[in-house]
């Protein structure tokens, strides 16, 4: 496969201060975001916090409130949606059901007005890619839900866009097909290195796909960085809390003693030893654990970590995986288990947490401490 003759940062997307308002209501308030050629950009938070919005913004579909927007160094706020070469597959795919999917395909092109024999071309190129050969000559009701899906990836490809946008792209499909179709999507993008924005509320699809992740909350960024960074490093609660799944266990603790060696009390009979955080007494903090980090003793050396002893509520094989929820203290802590090691519910079972992976907010801001 070919890939256009490009210049560097052919794909680069620069969003400056971009404002949205619908009517009196801000709804984006001011995003700072630089998104690299053949980057894979994933946006993703809660319903409502303006991704799509956002998105729709790069396509053109809304007009922008204030603020500059570039495609290659072009500023692009008032370009129409069909000049910006731009390609955007939505969430319910928007196929004609009267044409073909060999018409589907072509019709962007002939628009374009393409040559005839280009066209074939690019049809082949993206029925090999997406492997829809077979089905070009159905109708999309003759298809099911991830052929048409790959059917309206197809029309994208076959524009071969600067820059590829997905608006929830898999939220019709069954769990099977999505991550389906999400490997075929990452594929694509290992293959075309076309930049690519998705719009996901979903955290697996996030982690999985993005090169970058942009997590919004009201209209704003809460934080930009790889997957593993939003995951080891979150700036914040709502970040921590979004970013894993199971979810990191957040429980709030006060601050006793002071100076280098405080401890943290989450329960009156559980006080975690921190060293190097400098806080006063009485500072009220929420201490987030990831359920990988509260884990059944192993044999070995276990440097900085603190037992627990809790009952197992609730035991969750996720396949490669077992959580327990574990009721220690008036604490419920979500905690991995080693494989094989216990099932049923209601059993005492020892834990140790490690200290090094704790992470410490400030109750008040939500802001992660140093
Ligand atoms: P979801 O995951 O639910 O799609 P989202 O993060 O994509 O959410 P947006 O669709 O960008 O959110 O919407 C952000 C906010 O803007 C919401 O409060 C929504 O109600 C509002 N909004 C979106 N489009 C319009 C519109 N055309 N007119 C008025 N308000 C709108």
């Amino acid at each position: 496969l070919k890939r256009r003759k490009r210049e560097e940062a052919m794909g680069a997307i620069s969003l400056r201060d971009i404002h949205k308002n619908f009517g009196a209501f801000p709804v984006v308030r001011g995003v700072d975001l630089e998104i690299a050629d053949e980057e894979f950009m994933v946006f993703v938070g809660p319903s409502g916090c303006g991704k799509s919005t956002l998105l729709r913004m790069v396509a053109g579909l809304e007009t922008i409130s204030s603020g500059e927007m570039t495609l290659a160094g072009r500023r692009i706020n008032d370009i129409e949606p069909r000049n910006r070469d731009i390609a955007m597959v939505f969430q319910d795919y928007a196929l004609y059901p009267h044409m073909s999917v060999r018409e589907n395909l072509a019709f962007g092109l002939k628009m374009r007005r393409a040559a005839p024999a280009e066209i074939d071309s690019r049809i082949a190129e993206a029925a090999e890619i997406l492997q829809i050969g077979a089905l070009l000559d159905r109708r999309p009701s003759e298809l099911s839900g991830g052929q048409r899906q790959r059917v309206a990836m197809g029309r994208a490809i076959v524009r071969r866009p600067l820059v590829y946008l997905f608006d929830e792209p898999l939220s019709n499909l069954d769990a099977k097909l999505r991550v389906e179709m999400r490997l075929q999507i990452k594929r694509l993008h290992q293959l075309l290195r076309t930049t690519t924005i998705y719009v996901t509320h979903d955290q697996t699809e996030a982690m999985t796909l993005a090169d970058r992740i942009t997590v919004l909350k009201d209209g704003l960024i809460e934080q930009v960085g790889t997957p593993t960074e939003l995951y080891d490093q979150p700036n914040s609660l709502f970040v921590a809390q979004f970013i894993g799944s199971p979810a990191m266990n957040v429980v709030e603790g006060v601050v006793i003693g002071s100076g280098r060696d405080i401890s943290i009390r989450l329960d009156d009979d559980i006080e975690l030893p921190l060293h190097a955080y400098d806080l006063r007494a009485g500072h009220r903090v929420m201490i987030g654990i990831r359920p990988e980090h509260l884990e059944q003793p192993r044999h070995g050396e276990k440097p900085n970590s603190f037992a627990l002893t809790g009952t197992s509520e609730l035991v969750e094989t996720l396949g490669s995986d077992t959580f327990a929820l574990c009721a220690i203290g008036s604490l419920r802590l979500m905690a991995r288990l080693t494989p094989g090691r216990i099932s049923a519910p209601g059993q005492r079972i020892d834990l140790e947490l490690n200290l090094d992976r704790l992470h410490v907010f400030d109750a008040e801001t939500g802001l992660h401490l140093p």
